[in-house]
This record gives structure tokens, sequence and C-alpha cells, in this order.
């Protein structure tokens, strides 16, 4: 399944929008503002912007990944065990 929505800098935040939207198309944002799509290229300024809450646990939700904060993982199983220590005959080391 590909993605729906892209993410677009508006007014000082990133939101996401319909991917389908061309430029200059006007749609929704998931947080419900109305937007003019733009360029896929960002202006400097907008690359630091920070991401719209809002469209950001909605796209979460539509993409089917969990919010922030995720649950760690399961620690890994250390399922390679040591090899076998060799049979040391102590008696016959200390005799050589
Ligand atoms: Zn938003």
């Amino acid at each position: 399944m590909g993605r729906c929505y892209k993410w677009q800098p508006h007014e000082g935040a990133r939101h996401a929008i319909p991917r389908e939207l061309a430029v200059n198309d006007v749609g929704q944002t998931l947080c419900d503002i109305e937007v003019t799509a733009r360029s896929d290229e960002w202006p400097d300024e907008a690359r630091c912007w920070p991401t719209c809450p809002e469209c950001d646990l909605a796209w979460r939700e539509h993409e089917q990944i969990l919010p922030w904060p995720r649950r760690a993982k399961a620690p890994r199983t250390n399922q390679q065990a040591d090899p076998p220590a060799p049979a040391v005959d102590t008696g016959m080391a200390q005799l050589a």
C-alpha cells in the first residue's frame, strides 16, 4: 500500500496533505487547514519547521505507525551459546 499523504510546510509547521494534490491545488491538511499545494522543493527556512502534531498523529494512524513514544523492542536473545569448555585433565597438565 502506498502512502496517501505528503508533508508540506505551511505557516511555520509541516502538515500532511493528500499526495494526489498537484502544485496550486487547494486541499485540506490532516488537521483541517485549507492549503494550496506547493512544489516539493521546500524553502530553506521551512526545513527546520516543527511537524504539526495533529497531522503527525492522524498520519501515524493512517499509516498504522504506532505513536511515539514507541515501545522498546524485545531485547535480543543471545542464541549463540558459548562453546563447551574443553575438558582439561589438569592432573595430566601438571605432570607435563
Ligand atoms: Zn497540520
